[in-house]
């Protein structure tokens, strides 16, 4: 597995990261041995980058990665998880908060100090106080050696991008906006790691859109966006292929980030997911789905706050 460094953070990570939601149940009920061998396989594999979230499965998530991460040497691994947000609705960036929130996701992971901290969805915060309480009150838990560094995780790139020129952050997590289907983050990936950032791609498979199982009811993607996915992934099945291979492999292959997060809480799906990385995508097909998605390519949906999502022009 190539492994990266992460931004100017002196941190390496692989290529591909462990994204702990699924531990959470975010996909839906799973068994919490298989969720654990899942992550078992990932270090054998390589993977040595987790991201998780108080908020997957409220502190579900956490929970059953402390479980798995017990008694791995710490070194091994590197764990980055969020602060901020709690619940669909449950949001809470104030230097309080977060200071404790890190404690307690300490205790929950079994661990004496996590690698990387995020602010979680910032676009459901003040961006002000993301930029004048919130990284600043994690800088002071890096002071104290409890974090290594500092990162901001959301939707809207122009929310991430006008935080992350405000105040020095470590990393920026982007997710659904490096895939087959969209490829905004493309546009601002240079002006973050000129920021001093390193860029994360979260969510190459769409949150499961560009998945031949499909998407979970709760994605947010507009009803056309979800049907053209849909019309590629049969596109692959006809040409006896899996979506998901191509999207992975794309995904990673071009991405030009420090690391991809794929979600998973199957060890065989991790063994999948790993091996069709290590291979090039086949480019026919390849031009043939990106056609199949271009009548949707590029578009998203509306996240936080309305003020947040072009915050440069509110400025
Ligand atoms: P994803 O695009 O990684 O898709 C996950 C879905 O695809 C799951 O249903 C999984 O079972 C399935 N899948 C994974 N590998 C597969 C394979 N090889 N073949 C077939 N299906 C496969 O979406 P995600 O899990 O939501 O995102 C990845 C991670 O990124 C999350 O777990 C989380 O850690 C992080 N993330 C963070 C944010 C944020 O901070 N705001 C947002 C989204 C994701």
């Amino acid at each position: 597995m190539k492994r990266n460094m992460l931004g100017r953070t002196g941190i390496e990570v692989s290529e591909l990261s462990f994204g702990a939601s699924p531990l959470g149940g975010v996909y839906g009920a799973f068994a919490e041995q298989r969720g654990i061998d899942a992550v078992h396989t990932a270090l054998d594999l390589g993977v040595t980058f987790f991201d998780v979230s108080p908020y997957y499965g409220a502190t579900l998530a956490e929970t059953v990665l402390g479980k798995a991460l017990h008694g791995i040497d710490r070194s091994r691994y590197v764990l980055a998880t969020k602060v901020g947000r709690y619940g669909d609705r449950d949001f809470d960036f104030t230097a309080e908060r977060v200071k404790r929130s890190v404690h307690e996701s300490l205790r929950r992971l079994g661990t004496d100090h996590l690698d990387l901290v995020q602010c979680h969805d910032i676009e459901f915060g003040d961006l002000d106080q993301i930029i004048h309480e919130t990284v600043p009150a994690l800088r002071a838990l890096e002071a104290t050696g409890l974090v290594r560094a500092v990162g901001v995780t959301g939707y809207p790139l122009a929310a991430l991008g006008h935080v992350a020129e405000k105040v020095p952050v470590d990393a920026v997590l982007s997710y659904c906006q490096y895939t087959l289907q969209d490829q905004r983050l493309a546009t601002w990936r240079d002006r973050f790691a000129e920021s001093g950032a390193a860029v994360i791609n979260a969510a190459p498979l769409a949150m499961g859109a560009l998945t031949s199982h499909g998407p979970a009811p709760w994605h947010p993607a507009p009803t056309p966006v979800l049907e053209h996915c849909a019309a590629a992934a049969a596109l692959c099945r006809s040409r006896g292929a899996d979506i998901a291979r191509i999207a992975l492999q794309f995904s990673v292959s071009t991405g030009g980030v420090a690391s991809t997060v794929v979600g998973a809480a199957d060890p065989q799906i991790v063994r999948r997911t790993v091996s069709w990385i290590a291979e090039a995508p086949d480019e026919e097909l390849l031009h043939e789905v990106e056609r199949c998605l271009a009548p949707v390519r590029d578009q998203g949906w509306a996240s936080g706050r309305p003020d947040n999502q072009q915050p440069e022009a509110q400025s």
